[in-house]
């Protein structure tokens, strides 16, 4: 059977991106391969939940311009679709006077990004926002909201379907073959012919990306896990809805913060760790092979000589529930060791390119056969739709 496109890859991005090509073209023949027994298993299903406003990208950026139009599609969808959600608005609070510079520069973005209403608040309104977080300087930023990604990636796939989408569960993508003009894609169950791949395989787009191109790829995959914490339920009313610290600037995560979930509860986290496994959502998950691969990348090497120390740190609060808290401590004083229980955790797909970049902006790349959505972390689950749109044109242009 021959298809116009096959996308390969069953989270948000790929869903989002086969729901816009169909509202478009609804007559193209198209089907989403997903290896797992559900769909949004891996990162879409293991996030934080937020609808992020835009603040942080910088400006014509596609983070930038991808989250700004991608929070308003996502918010008119959710109201269309009857998902809940909730504009919860957030505090970034600097806890130490050498940050307030870099919090300044983020409310500048925000400012350039055209997110009206973020404004620098007083340490009285901060206990007004948020009465049991500490800090030196704080900015507010209405715009922030809470949604479930999980729900939201399942009501787009539906709609998918609804405009005769086929989506293929328990199907891995093995490996591609494109010869004049079509490509064969083998899974272990079958295979397929296409006109063209879309490849949004996240954790593995890189392999994927590899199956079908002839030179070798110059960007890999490297996983980060992040591991969150809850807060019992009798301390929940010390986070009022979300707190997140002033960033490292000099690393792509945005620190652990204090996240009021829409499926109920607060977590805390996520850090940022190596994985030893792409999809390794537990300390003791290595698979040799991933880890060794990860390690001779010489932009890893890169990255490790650069980043070691707050790397360190990072692992010390994965094994030390006590250092983890001392790092809470730092926005909530008043949390003990006591108020957190494990919560889950989650595994970011990051690309780093060979010479020891981590990949800062989203990255789509065309070949004659396939375009790979090769760099899609945070915040690609609130700009999916926008970066569906974008996928979207590039294949329509085909056909
Ligand atoms: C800890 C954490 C917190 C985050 N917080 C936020 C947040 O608050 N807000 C936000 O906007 N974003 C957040 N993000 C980012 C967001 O979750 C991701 O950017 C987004 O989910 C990426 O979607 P995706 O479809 O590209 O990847 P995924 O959801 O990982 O989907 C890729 C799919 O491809 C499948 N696949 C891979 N290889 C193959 C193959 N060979 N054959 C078939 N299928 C294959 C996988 O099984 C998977 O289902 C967070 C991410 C993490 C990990």
């Amino acid at each position: 059977m021959l298809y116009d496109i096959i996308i390969i890859g069953g989270g948000i991005v790929g869903l989002a991106t086969g729901l816009k090509i169909k509202e478009q073209k609804p007559e193209l023949k198209i089907a989403i391969l997903e290896k797992e027994n559900e769909l949004a298993k891996h990162q879409t299903g293991n996030n934080s939940g937020v609808i992020h406003s835009g603040l942080y990208y910088k400006p014509g950026s596609l983070k930038a311009t991808n989250c700004i139009a991608g929070y308003h599609q996502l918010i008119q969808f959710c109201d269309e679709e009857n998902i809940p959600y909730e504009i919860t608005g957030k505090v970034v609070v600097a806890t130490q006077k050498e940050q307030i510079p870099i919090l300044n520069g983020i409310y500048e973005r925000g400012l350039q990004n055209g997110l009206n209403g973020t404004r620098h608040i007083t340490l009285d309104e901060l206990k007004e926002y948020e009465p049991y977080c500490a800090g030196v300087a704080a900015i507010h930023v209405p715009q922030t909201g809470i949604v479930d990604y999980k729900q939201v990636a399942l009501a787009y796939g539906e709609k998918f379907k609804k405009l005769g989408g086929e989506i293929f569960l328990e199907h891995e993508v093995k490996r591609t073959n494109s010869l004049k003009g079509y490509t064969v894609v083998q899974t272990n169950k079958q295979h397929f012919d296409t006109k063209l791949i879309i490849n949004c395989g996240g954790l593995y787009s890189d392999k994927v990306a590899q199956m079908n191109q002839e030179e070798e790829l110059d960007v890999k995959i490297i996983p980060f896990r992040g591991e969150y914490y809850k807060l019992k339920k009798e301390r929940e009313y010390l986070v009022k809805n979300l707190i997140y610290p002033v960033p490292d600037p000099n690393f792509p995560f945005l620190g652990v913060h204090f996240t009021r979930m829409m499926k109920g509860g607060v977590e805390a986290g996520p850090n940022a760790v190596l994985a030893f496994k792409r999809e390794g959502y537990k300390r003791s998950d290595v698979n040799l092979k991933e880890l060794s691969e990860t390690l001779a990348w010489p932009g890893f090497q890169k990255v490790a000589a650069k980043y070691w120390k707050t790397g360190f740190g990072e692992m010390y609060r994965s094994f030390s529930k006590a250092a983890f808290t001392k790092a809470l401590q730092e926005l909530i004083p008043d949390i003990q060791e006591s108020d957190l229980v494990e919560g889950g955790a989650g595994v970011r797909a990051q690309a780093c390119d060979r010479t020891g970049g981590l990949l800062d902006d989203f990255s789509i790349k065309e070949n004659q056969y396939a375009i790979n959505v090769l760099n899609a972390p945070s915040p690609a689950a609130t700009s999916s739709l926008s970066i569906g749109q974008t996928v979207s044109e590039l294949a329509l242009k085909r056909f």
